[in-house]
């Protein structure tokens, strides 16, 4: 089977609850999509999002959980906890998070467990900084995150890759069709290698897609969708995109 194609949107720390219009507008504007879509906001959405969505194509999903299924951690949100609000997904590894909460690639593979132990899809990110691929170490970084990040256990049904360069996210800069291409490839390469299923998995590039260049990327060799932030945010933006997918 070929991957699935996934518009995935990652809100980030943006939206309250007036934000959940654009859903209405999107969910009314793209009925029957020819790919799976998927919004991500911010924690305090999820149940009311999901709730709103049930019925329409539109999945909901967290952007982070916690390795355990409960206890003393105070302000975090178990995967468990997700599921039960309506959530099917959760990004985990965001390079934002890698930055802010100092993830490590274990902590990452330990948090997607979780999630695939609750029967969430894992969205798991990689990418590297500019100073890594001016250095010339952008595949050996992918290949490490990649090894490091997405645990025993995975298959296409409960996991999603999202290749997101550090330097192209939220910056209005993408990679060249070559270098997504052949990051691609080796993601490609490395799952289908690990896990029984690796071809199928779907893998998202992500970072600074927009409506106007989400047509060439999505026309990319083992591009089967993308992760968008920015463009996510206003549904006539997302739902360009979810049409070029
Ligand atoms: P961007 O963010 O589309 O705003 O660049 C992408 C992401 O961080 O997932």
């Amino acid at each position: 089977m070929a991957p699935r194609k996934l518009a995935a949107g990652n809100w980030k720390m943006n939206g309250t609850l007036a934000a959940l219009a654009e859903i209405d507008q999107l969910v009314a504007a793209h009925p029957s999509p020819a790919c799976d879509v998927l919004i991500c906001p911010p924690a305090t959405l999820i149940h009311a999002m999901a709730t709103r969505a049930a019925g329409s194509v539109l999945r909901v999903g967290g952007q982070d959980c916690h390795a355990k299924t409960s206890g003393a951690h105070t302000g975090d949100i178990a995967a468990v906890e997700l599921k039960d609000v309506g959530a099917s997904h959760v990004i985990l590894g965001h390079s934002e998070r890698r930055a802010d909460h100092g993830e490590t690639d274990a902590e990452v593979a330990a948090k997607a467990l979780a999630a695939h132990e609750a029967g969430l899809v894992a969205v798991i990110c990689v990418g590297e900084t500019e100073a890594q691929r001016d250095a010339g170490q952008t595949l050996d970084v992918i290949a490490t995150q990649l090894q490091g990040s997405v645990p025993a256990g995975a298959t296409a049904a409960n996991t999603v890759i999202a290749y997101e360069p550090v330097w192209a996210i939220g910056t209005g800069r993408t990679p060249t069709n070559d270098q997504i291409a052949e990051v691609h490839a080796l993601m490609r390469d490395r799952l289908a290698a690990r896990f029984a299923d690796g071809a199928e998995i779907s893998l998202l590039y992500g970072g600074s897609v927009k409506p106007s260049n989400a047509a060439e990327i999505f026309a990319i060799a083992d591009v089967n969708g993308a992760l968008v932030g920015g463009a996510s945010l206003k549904a006539s933006d997302f739902g360009a995109i979810i049409s070029a997918l």
